[in-house]
């Protein structure tokens, strides 16, 4: 990738804040009317001419919308994302796995500066199912991605906390498409191996990429074959200094072991690349893998059909989520579930007649 001139940035906003405010050097609302209406509620068209316009205020401002859970807001987010769905899908959609330490940050943002240099426009999301349970979080707190965030045209955004996965998810997926409608071109999301994080964070992207160290051996570093099947491209990062042997047996292995697996993308065959993020080597070459990536699926027709299967799934998604919240939170359910636990540690009742018990008593006798 050519490296170009660097883009001009002025320090005239506030550092650490522009993962989730605004960035300098961008349209803003500046007037003194315009603030006090920062602070007011906006119309549904204020959002959708903001984002449309390209405004990061607003920008934020949305994805903001889409993370509330109050209903009032759930219903104002519905109706600014129906009105942006025509100008939403146009972008790559990069998911990024891989332990805490394995070097995410620094790869994304070496690759998404690079990106930066050649003219793209880069938001960066996170799913971090860690923050939930424990209000700590794996990705990290701490300012991230600082070099990045200076770029004008990159916007990063931590992951919103609270709720369930699959509510994370949900506002993940929303903040995409507002992303998407404000003209940004490269959309990465970062993941920690947690749970469900992974499977989650496939059924968002396009293409798929997991990160691991060098070293390992037998046990291939824990990686479950699952999360392999799931990728699209294996990198070994910290592929430098002393770590460089070690990393080209530890690619030799992964090559072995991506013969066996189930490829994550019919029509694709997973490659392990090397790279140091640190050092800005490999990063390239991992780009020309996700656009030959692009250029074939868009090809073979398995782009579109992908994000159309994801998007059917997204819904039946929500409806799961939907069922399950409405039938753990309701009075019938709540009252009589310990009792029921009891029976069944008690042998008095078989977990399948307890569960359809408890099913008749919710939807009655249907
Ligand atoms: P994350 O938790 O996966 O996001 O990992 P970070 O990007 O925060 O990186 C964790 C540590 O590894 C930091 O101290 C980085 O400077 C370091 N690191 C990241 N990439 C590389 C690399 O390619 N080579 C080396 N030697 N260190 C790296």
């Amino acid at each position: 990738m050519p490296k170009k001139r660097k883009t001009e940035w002025t320090p005239d906003g506030a550092g650490s804040e522009f993962t989730t405010e605004v960035m300098p050097g961008i349209e803003d609302i500046k007037s003194s009317s315009d603030k006090k209406r920062k602070k007011a509620e906006l119309s549904v068209d204020d959002y959708v001419d903001g984002v449309l316009s390209g405004n990061r205020t607003l920008l934020a401002r949305a994805i903001t919308l889409v993370e509330s859970n109050s209903l009032k807001h759930i219903a104002t987010a519905q109706e600014v994302l129906k009105k942006l769905l025509p100008a939403t899908g146009n972008s790559l959609r990069i998911g990024i796995t891989g332990s805490p330490g394995v070097g995410k940050s620094t790869f994304i943002e070496a690759l998404g500066s690079s990106l930066c240099e050649e003219g793209h426009k880069v938001a960066v999301l996170a799913i971090d199912p860690s923050s939930q349970k424990t209000r700590g979080s794996v990705l990290g707190d701490k300012t991230r991605m600082e070099d990045l965030s200076r770029y004008k045209n990159a916007f990063i955004r931590p992951s919103p906390s609270g709720g369930t996965l699959g509510g994370v998810a949900r506002k993940t997926r929303e903040s995409i498409l507002i992303c998407e409608a404000t003209g940004f071109d490269v959309i990465m999301i970062e993941t920690v191996g947690v749970g469900q994080s992974e499977v989650t964070v496939r059924s968002m992207v396009d293409f798929f990429l997991l990160m691991i160290l060098p070293g390992g051996g037998d046990e291939l570093q824990g990686i479950k074959k699952g999360v392999m099947e799931l990728a699209d491209a294996i990198v070994i990062n910290k592929s430098d200094g002393d770590n460089l042997t070690t990393a080209k047996v530890t690619k030799q292995e992964y090559e072995q072991a991506v013969h066996y697996i189930q490829p994550s993308t019919p029509g694709w065959f997973t490659k392990v690349f090397l790279a140091s993020a640190i050092n800005k080597t490999g990063i390239d070459e991992i780009w020309d893998e996700v656009k030959a990536f692009e250029a074939k699926l868009k090809e073979l027709g398995g782009f579109e059909d992908r994000r159309k299967k994801q998007t059917l799934e997204w819904m039946y998604s929500m409806i799961e989520e939907g069922l399950k919240n409405e039938f753990y939170q309701s009075k019938k359910i709540s009252e009589t579930l310990s009792e029921i636990e009891n029976k069944i540690l008690t042998a008095a009742l078989t977990p399948t007649k307890a569960a359809d018990q408890l099913l008749k008593s919710f939807f009655g006798n249907k």
